[in-house]
């Protein structure tokens, strides 16, 4: 790279860090997945003269952050319909427009997004025009179904963010700790270990990459590297755990956070992995078309702690499309608030769980959070 390539590379990183809300939370200063919540919705209403008049300087609670999620809503339906060709014709047939938005239970009144639309079609999805979209990601998730999801810049920077929201909440600490990105199996075109490390080096963690199937290897890796934080796919982590068994004692290495995503993780597996390395593990659940890093448990196991200013959730009879109480099992439906290139209303996610309104254990009480989820199978 050319002396002046660095220098703007250098320059790049600098204001992305600056941009980084995540950044600016201390440690012990509550739950840092929901401060940077709040953060980012604070930051909005700050910046928008109608969200500033709605709110004022209101503290935030439960209820206001509802409002401020269905002003989103109205503002992303508003702007789908002027830039995004399927949800302009979808909407002009229907006949419904923002302002009848009011409360969530209009939400029911619009189409869902099913994931075969965003398949057949992907750019007719898109907002922006193409010479904005910085990456292209590819993803069949567990539908066979190829979908593809373009992102800007400043949507990455976003994701980014969040991640590095997610891994101070699992406990990563600038200082000492490294993450160790394990993704041996992963074939999508969207590398999570990309994204993992990218976070890390504008937060100022330390990471390692190591994309091997074989168990010494990674222990060799971990013993390097001074491996505090592991993070992979469930099954692998599983796998690895039980090769580890016989190299290693419990607790030997260190190993204080185990982060276990893309795919479900049963009690029998959490168990056999806790075991081995003596500390917890986390579940992280995401999905490629709506940023990928969607959700994450804290220590407490108690529920998934969902990105609370990216997205509107409902709960849904997957059969009857009748939206379901906190606490109903049925299936996710999303709306990406946050997002300008491909955004998606009410998207169908074929994952079924339920709504947890309890605050958490933690000492979180303004997030949402998730249930156990599972696929929908038909
Ligand atoms: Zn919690």
């Amino acid at each position: 790279m050319s002396l002046s390539a660095k220098i703007n590379t250098a320059v790049r990183m600098n204001i992305a860090k600056r941009r980084l809300e995540s950044r600016k939370i201390e440690s012990g200063a509550g739950n840092p997945l929901e401060q940077w919540g709040l953060a980012k919705i604070r930051n909005d209403i700050k910046n928008s003269k109608e969200l500033k008049e709605l709110f004022g300087n209101q503290e935030l609670d439960r209820e206001l952050i509802n409002e401020y999620k269905l002003f989103r809503f109205r503002e992303l339906m508003g702007y789908v319909m002027e830039n995004s060709p399927y949800y302009k014709e979808l909407y002009e047939k229907t006949g419904i427009n923002p302002s009848q938005i009011t409360k969530y239970e209009d939400l029911k009144n619009l189409p869902l997004t099913e994931q075969k639309q965003l398949a057949d079609h992907p750019y007719h999805f898109l907002c922006v025009s193409r010479r904005e979209i910085v990456r292209e990601f590819t993803s069949s998730g567990t539908t066979n179904m190829l979908k593809r999801m373009a992102y800007t810049q400043h949507e990455l920077l976003e994701i980014v963010d969040s991640v590095i929201s997610g891994l101070k909440m699992a406990g990563m600490d600038a200082k000492d700790d490294t993450l160790q990105i394990m993704y041996p199996t992963i074939t999508a075109t969207w590398d999570p270990g990309l994204v993992l490390s990218k976070a890390c080096a504008l937060s100022g963690y330390n990471s390692v990459i190591n994309d091997s199937l074989d168990a010494d290897e990674q222990i060799k890796t971990m013993r390097e590297s001074g491996t505090t934080i592991i993070i992979g796919t469930s099954s692998f982590l599983y796998e690895l755990s039980k090769a580890a068994r016989e190299l290693i004692q419990p607790g030997e290495l260190g190993i204080k956070r185990i982060i276990c995503s893309s795919e479900p993780l049963t009690p029998s597996m959490r168990k056999e992995i806790e075991e081995v390395w003596g500390c917890k593990t986390l579940r992280q659940w995401g999905m490629t078309e709506l940023g990928l890093a969607n959700a994450i448990e804290c220590v407490e196991q108690n529920g998934f702690h969902l990105n609370n200013p990216d997205f509107l959730v409902e709960i849904i009879d997957p059969k009857t499309g009748k939206q379901l109480l906190p606490g109903e099992e049925g299936e996710l439906v999303v709306t990406t608030l946050r997002r300008r290139c491909m955004p998606l209303i009410r998207y169908r996610t074929r994952d079924i769980t339920t709504l947890i309104e309890e605050p958490c254990t933690c000492g979180a009480c303004l997030d949402q959070r998730i249930s156990d989820i599972k696929r929908m199978t038909s």
